[in-house]
């Protein structure tokens, strides 16, 4: 999705309702969940999407607005005849300028992660494909997600338990952060993921970095070598639907395990390759 590409014509003042940091304080990473109201009139978000935020822009570049992405990261719920409510997940992004060596703050993330109640945001979109549930009800699912790439999941296994009652396949849900602290949604400040469904066949894996104050990646091996028989029984399966959802490094990641899984990278990548062609591996990387 190329963001000078998007249709931002339409636009839709939201308000923000709440906002608070779902990463405990010791935690290096800030991440919060805004809770925005948007006006009906909006076309309706669902799991897998993202709105565009249009955060104001640096007028040192002469640049009226800057647009970024978020993923809903529930399913809408109705306020009242006018209103929605969308939840937004949102990293406070800071990056290193390449020729500078300067450190910048992001400005979508920053903008949105310092705005207060009943402050305004202006919305567009939504965009993006959704994450759509498989015909099969049988069929088993994959959800491999690092840092915000949970996002999306949240409202995927939300619409599935509210409005597929008869959907029962196994949902496996593959989770990573930096830390315990930094599991999004599965820390001390906020757990709902663990009990988020109440499906019996619902199985959450996590994996955390070794030594994350040593800023070490995650260490999806840990996690994933334990399990690696099942999970490639589940990948060689007719049924079974791969979802991936973060930053773009996680799929170079993902793909190095798996390859260790199946005994080499080849014999993966010609796994992966059927997936991709049977439209059953989804990716929602950024
Ligand atoms: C389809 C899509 C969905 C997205 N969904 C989310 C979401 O749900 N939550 C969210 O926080 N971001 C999400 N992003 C990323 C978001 O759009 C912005 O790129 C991010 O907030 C940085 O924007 P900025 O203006 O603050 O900083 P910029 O000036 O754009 O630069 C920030 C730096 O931070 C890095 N970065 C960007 N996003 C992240 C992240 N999530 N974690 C760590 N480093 C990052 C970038 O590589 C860059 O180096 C999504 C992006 C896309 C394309």
């Amino acid at each position: 999705m190329r963001l000078q590409e998007l249709d931002t014509s339409r636009r839709f003042r939201a308000e923000v309702l709440t906002s608070r940091r779902i990463t405990p304080a010791r935690s290096p990473v800030e991440v919060r969940e805004l809770e925005l109201a948007v006006p009906s009139g909006m076309p309706g978000c669902d799991a897998g999407q993202s709105v565009g935020v249009l955060a104001p822009g640096d007028p040192e570049l002469s640049q009226a607005e800057h647009l970024r992405l978020y993923t809903v990261a529930d399913m809408p719920q109705t306020i009242d005849s006018d209103r929605v409510k969308l939840k937004l997940c949102v990293r406070r992004c800071d990056y290193v300028d390449r020729y500078s060596g300067e450190r910048y703050q992001g400005r979508a993330s920053h903008y949105l992660c310092d705005r207060h109640v009943g402050d305004a945001v202006v919305l567009t979109g939504p965009y993006g494909d959704i994450f759509r549930l498989p015909d099969d009800p049988q069929a088993d699912l994959i959800l491999i997600a690092a840092g915000t790439g949970i996002a999306p999941y949240r409202a995927f296994i939300r619409r599935i338990d509210d409005d597929h009652p008869d959907f029962q396949g196994t949902i496996h849900l593959i989770h990573g952060g930096r830390s315990r602290l930094d599991l999004l949604y599965q820390n001390e400040v906020l757990d709902d993921l663990s009990q988020y469904t109440t499906r019996d066949r619902f199985r959450a894996t996590t994996a955390v970095a070794e030594r994350p104050h040593w800023s070490e990646n995650i260490d999806w091996d840990a996690a994933l070598e334990p399990q690696a028989e099942p999970l490639r029984q589940a990948l060689l399966a007719p049924h079974t639907y791969v979802y991936l959802a973060g930053l773009e490094p996680i799929r170079d990641e993902i793909d190095r395990v798996l390859g260790k899984t199946f005994g080499s990278i080849e014999t993966w990548a010609r796994r992966k390759a059927e997936l991709i062609a049977g439209g059953r591996w989804h990716e929602l990387l950024y």
